[in-house]
């Protein structure tokens, strides 16, 4: 740890410190989110869930012991705290110890001299709209040049954008990346959302927290491989086996490099923590900002010191940030990308072109999921404790429910059911409660719960709760639809969800075709890349999406979440499924774009045609 940053670190500490010391019980500024380079899609909205500052420092840093790793814990805990949170530990030591880049692959290849050569920039949250909208307008110089002359329906003179492309389900950050860095699908890949219970090791999974506020998982994204160490798939870099460096992206098994932001970087980040600019309005002053701004300065010392690599990954978590935590969140969205994504795009592409490495070079743009806005209010979140959720709806069909938390006393471990959620999606997994019918008995989770006696009762419950409000009356109206399968046993394929329509199970196809859903695109060939499959029961056994999609208004959308944003994802719906995907070549022409993405989806691709469209770049 160097001298400086030290200093920095403790400077800015032992400021919050005397803040916190000084101002008593009286209010501080309010503490921003602490998405950070940690990923989060969260920030609370409830004043009262968070402790006073004070009493957080003194409690949980424990600061009187001023060693090095007890003020990078302290530090790291500062950017958590922000949040209410206290378990993130590990970042700053991590970005210190590394230098913000390590080597992911066991061997460093070579990069080839020749080509070809890729880049993809991956946009967190980005909405296809506004970003079309924004280069077409001239307002994105550097992606503009980049993609050259429009030349209508997805056509530009070096470029083409497939105009109808698709998310993965659910709409979320981490299946979604999951799926466009292995080819794969959630049911195969065993990545099935921000969060999710695994009944094999009865263990949460919280990578992005969504019911609760634990972001030890988040942290491990960065410092222990969490994704890497949970994707049964080989990774684009593992199936390509060329020169690859990955910056800031949660999926990098394999990757020669990881790059972050630099141990300098830090400090500027900590300056919005004391500023409490992490949200904010304005995208320059914005932490978001400077984070997506820095991890572009990382991965370009990266290059210099390194050379140019055949894959280089660009991930930009600032854009999904700002986006939810920003009024008018579409059009704040375009701001955000204007102000900043452009510039820093145009950064990587100037290394490029100082290394005369460009002309050769296709660029791919691509996002995740894309935004649908939501009203900002505990009305319309519907919380693990909040009156009318699905938790309440399930321990009123009779079952001990898992308290949202990444970890359980033994106290807490008889639980008979467990709730995962991922915005406007979330996911029930119910145990044979045969297998521990008392208080206190710990159900045998392997075992997969049982049709008549334990999931028809939970489907009733939330089925005849938004019909005619009852047994819940608060959850009248909230849910859209309700999907179950017949339980398999461990060790075989889940089946795919089927419509609960109030007595039976029905085919997704057959309940379409009495009822067509063109707000829900291509539902049943989503969801069974969801649901079937060897890890298909990672979904749970009962799916609910709540009333999400831009066909209601604002007022009647609603959310699975411990936080409310102004905007949200996570739905089978067209808005925040429908996402960006271009392919561009500074020295080559649209049409020849068109004619490498039409082997892979052309005007509809799904984003998991990435990684199969990456390896016939590279012949593979
Ligand atoms: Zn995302």
């Amino acid at each position: 740890m160097s001298g400086t940053v030290l200093t920095l670190v403790l400077t800015i500490f032992l400021f919050i410190l005397h803040m916190a010391t000084e101002s008593g019980s009286k209010e501080l500024p309010r503490p921003p989110c602490a998405r950070l380079v940690l990923f989060l899609d969260s920030c609370p909205a409830d004043p009262k869930r968070r402790l006073p500052v004070a009493y957080q420092v003194r409690r949980k840093l424990k600061l009187h012991r001023t060693t090095p790793t007890a003020l990078a814990i302290a530090a790291s805990s500062l950017i958590a705290f922000s949040c209410g949170l206290t378990k993130t530990i590990g970042f700053v030591s991590h970005t210190i110890e590394t230098g913000g880049e390590e080597r992911s692959a066991p061997v460093e290849v070579p990069a080839s001299p020749s080509g070809p050569r890729v880049i993809i920039f991956a946009l967190d949250g980005a909405v296809p709209a506004g970003l079309m909208d924004a280069i077409k307008s001239l307002e994105m110089p550097n992606i503009r040049e980049l993609l050259g002359k429009d030349q209508g329906s997805g056509l530009f003179e070096h470029a083409y954008a497939a105009p109808h492309a698709l998310s993965v389900l659910p709409s979320s950050t981490i299946a979604d990346w999951a799926s466009i860095f292995t080819g794969s699908v959630p049911a195969w890949d065993g990545i099935p959302g921000d969060e999710w219970f695994d009944r094999e090791t009865a263990t949460f999974f919280a990578p992005v927290p969504v019911s609760m506020i634990d972001v030890s998982d988040n942290t491990k994204l960065v410092t222990d491989n969490l994704i890497g160490n949970q994707l049964k798939v080989p990774t684009l870099y593992e199936r390509l086996g060329v020169r690859s460096y990955v910056s800031m992206l949660s999926v990098h098994r394999g990757a020669t490099y990881f790059t972050t932001v630099s141990p300098e970087a830090l400090s500027d980040l900590f300056q919005h923590l004391v500023r409490g600019t992490l949200k904010g309005q304005e995208p320059r002053k914005s932490m978001s900002g400077s984070l997506d701004r820095d991890s572009v300065a990382k991965l370009n010392e990266a290059i210099e010191e390194h050379g140019i690599p055949d894959l280089q990954v660009v991930y930009f978590p600032g854009i999904d940030i700002f986006t939810h935590a920003a009024e008018n969140p579409l059009s704040s969205q375009v701001r955000y990308l204007e102000h900043i994504t452009d510039g820093a795009v145009g950064q990587v592409l100037e290394a490029y072109r100082r290394h005369n490495a460009l002309h050769n070079t296709y660029v791919i743009f691509i996002a995740d999921h894309a935004h649908i806005p939501t009203l900002n209010d505990e009305k319309h979140r519907l919380g693990p404790d909040d009156e009318g959720s699905p938790f309440q709806a399930v321990a009123q069909a009779g079952f001990r429910v898992r308290k949202a938390s990444l970890l359980l006393g033994d106290p807490y471990k008889d639980f008979q059911a467990v709730l995962a959620y991922q915005g406007s999606m979330a996911y029930i997994y119910l145990a044979d409660r045969a297998t521990c019918p008392k208080d206190g008995d710990k159900c045998y989770w392997k075992k997969p719960p049982r049709f008549e006696e334990d999931v028809i009762p939970v489907l009733k419950t939330l089925y005849l709760s938004n019909q005619v409000g009852h047994p819940v009356a608060a959850l009248k109206g909230k849910l859209d639809l309700i999907f179950s399968r017949q339980p398999m046993a461990s060790g075989t394929n889940a089946l795919p969800f089927e419509i609960f329509d109030g007595r039976e199970l029905i085919p997704i196809d057959d309940y379409l075709g009495e009822h067509p859903r063109p707000d829900l695109p291509r539902l049943s060939e989503r969801l069974r890349w969801l649901s079937a499959g060897p890890y298909g029961n990672r979904a749970g056994d009962i799916l609910v999406l709540p009333k999400a999609c831009m066909n209601v208004p604002i007022e009647s959308r609603y959310y699975f979440a411990w936080m409310t944003h102004y905007s949200w994802h996570g739905s089978a719906c067209e808005q925040d499924g429908h996402i960006p995907f271009i392919l561009a070549q500074a020295s080559g022409s649209g049409l020849k774009m068109l004619s490498l993405i039409n082997k892979f989806g052309g005007a509809s691709p799904s984003e998991r045609e990435v990684t199969p469209l990456v390896l016939s770049i590279f012949g593979k």
